[in-house]
């Protein structure tokens, strides 16, 4: 009986899986198998703490696939270019006659699914592409003129307009595969449970859940108690106001169709309401479906290149001190110094942070975005190339955001808004533990008024110059490209 070769790469979840469920459906003897490409991760930049976690979901999912008599693989590669034969040797060794897994929309994973199905064509395998990283597939939420939309609130409303009650029902766990039908090789594997083994350096990830039940309830607690306030809670660091689910999110232990179901359990009226907490929530997951379609829709961004195509004129500048400054948390403003130290300690940040962070390297120390973006997938938890490259872009004023280049975000104004009482900073910077209130993101300016000192750096740049420079460097390039 033929073998049904089920590839996990970003979707590394049993429930509402697509590949697993129609591998499964088919009565076949199913092996899955996962490629991991050190090399590819490094030219991805992928942050040791997420190699970490994904190397912990796999033990899970060997775990979790083996009470459906599926055994788990994990090959070790170098890079992509290696996928399409070793594939095929998998297909050889397992008479497999199918191969299924989910659709990933960047450039080189893309490139790297064309050269696999051709390959797998010539040797008379099927090889069985869903979608399963979005609600709604990358190319199905067009404009009138069937384009896609390059700004976010068009998108959604075309998006919630296609949305249809399928999405609020993921599929569930699919039954075990009947024992009888497997190969004594499946039991040996099933029983051996080979060891998970790479040589892609680690950072401890142990203190992020990686089995279903801790995750699953963590998406129940936010939608049951936290979603209904979220719209307010979710700019204020200080607080645990959002859902903490990107990690999962990004790797595919979670679906956004399981986020939607259940917020839709706890919330029926969000979507007719369209406003209130939930409803903001859900337009979170909207984003994240928005920055992958982009990618779907312009291969270039997956290049490095800038979404609007005159700001790549823009002269950024390389200065090396001031870059190393920001990465290390010394730049001498608090909430920029407090959010680049929550990066490199847990591998999160809040989003609003990841805003006055990414603007202030690019609006304030001039330096390209691409830095902030390579900083940010080398030290990220939930490092994703979209919503990464998405958030960079769209802080540097080169992407997608519906204000124009204009809008700079200023430091200390953004942390007297959104740390009020100087919580968030006085819990990452110990050192301005005694800096009463919200005294605390001017910590000089107060020091000097009490006549006292603090051991923290001065500001390393003027907001105010920062901001005519940056402006005018912008202004620059327009008319270059005029
Ligand atoms: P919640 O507020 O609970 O939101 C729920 C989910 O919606 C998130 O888990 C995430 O999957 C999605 N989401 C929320 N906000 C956004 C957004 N602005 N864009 C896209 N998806 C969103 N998110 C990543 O998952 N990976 C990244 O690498 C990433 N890099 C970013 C870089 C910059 C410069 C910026 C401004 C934002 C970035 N984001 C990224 C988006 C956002 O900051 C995180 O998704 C969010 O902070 C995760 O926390 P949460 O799970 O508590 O989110």
């Amino acid at each position: 009986m033929s073998v049904q070769i089920l590839w996990f790469r970003n979707d590394l979840r049993t429930k509402d899986n697509h590949a697993l469920s129609t591998a499964v459906a088919s009565g076949k003897p199913v092996i899955a198998i996962y490629l991991l490409c050190t090399k590819q991760w490094q030219q991805h930049h992928l942050a040791p703490i997420q190699a970490d976690l994904i190397l912990r979901r796999l033990a899970q999912l060997q775990d979790d696939l083996a009470s459906l008599n599926i055994p788990l693989l994990v090959h070790q590669l170098d890079s992509f270019k290696q996928v399409p034969q070793s594939l095929v040797e998998l297909c050889e060794q397992y008479q497999a006659a199918d191969v299924h897994c989910h659709y990933q929309y960047e450039l080189n994973e893309q490139r790297r699914d064309e050269a696999v199905e051709q390959i797998l064509q010539a040797q008379q395998t099927s090889f069985h592409q869903y979608h399963g990283e979005c609600v709604m597939k990358p190319g199905t939420v067009l404009t009138r003129t069937g384009e896609s939309f390059k700004v976010f609130t068009p998108f959604r409303k075309a998006w919630l307009s296609g949305l249809t009650e399928a999405e609020f029902s993921p599929l569930a766990t699919p039954p075990a595969v009947d024992k009888h039908l497997l190969p004594a090789s499946f039991v040996e594997l099933l029983e051996s449970k080979p060891l998970l083994r790479c040589d892609y350096p680690l950072v401890d990830s142990s203190h992020w859940a990686c089995d279903d039940k801790q995750i699953i309830q963590q998406l129940r607690d936010f939608s049951a108690s936290k979603a209904a306030d979220y719209k307010t809670a979710r700019d204020f660091p200080a607080q645990a106001g959002t859902s903490k689910l990107s990690a999962y999110l990004a790797l595919g232990m979670l679906s956004p169709r399981q986020c939607l179901a259940r917020l839709y359990l706890d919330h029926p009226r969000c979507l007719e309401a369209q406003e209130g907490g939930a409803f903001t929530w859900l337009s979170e997951i909207v984003w994240r479906e928005f920055y992958r379609h982009l990618i779907a829709a312009n291969p270039r961004l997956c290049k490095g290149q800038a979404y609007i195509a005159w700001t790549e004129a823009v002269n950024w500048q390389h200065d090396e001190q001031l870059l190393k400054a920001w990465q290390e948390g010394r730049t001498g403003y608090p909430i920029v110094d407090a959010a680049m130290l929550q990066l490199k300690q847990t591998g999160w940040m809040h989003n609003r942070l990841r805003m006055i962070v990414a603007s202030f390297l690019t609006k304030d120390l001039l330096v390209s975005w691409r830095e902030g973006e390579r900083w940010f997938m080398q030290h990220l938890i939930d490092g994703d190339f979209a919503s990464n490259n998405g958030g960079w872009q769209w802080a540097a004023s080169t992407g997608t955001d519906a204000q124009p280049y204009f809008r700079i975000f200023n430091p200390t104004t953004q942390a007297q808004r959104f740390d009020p009482n100087g919580d968030f900073v006085r819990y990452w910077l110990p050192e301005l533990a005694e800096v009463p209130g919200k005294h605390v993101h001017q910590p000089h300016t107060w020091a000097e008024k009490n006549a006292t000192s603090v051991n923290y750096p001065m500001p390393i740049v003027d907001h105010a110059i920062q901001r005519k420079l940056a402006l005018s460097l912008f202004e620059q390039a327009k008319s270059q490209a005029q």
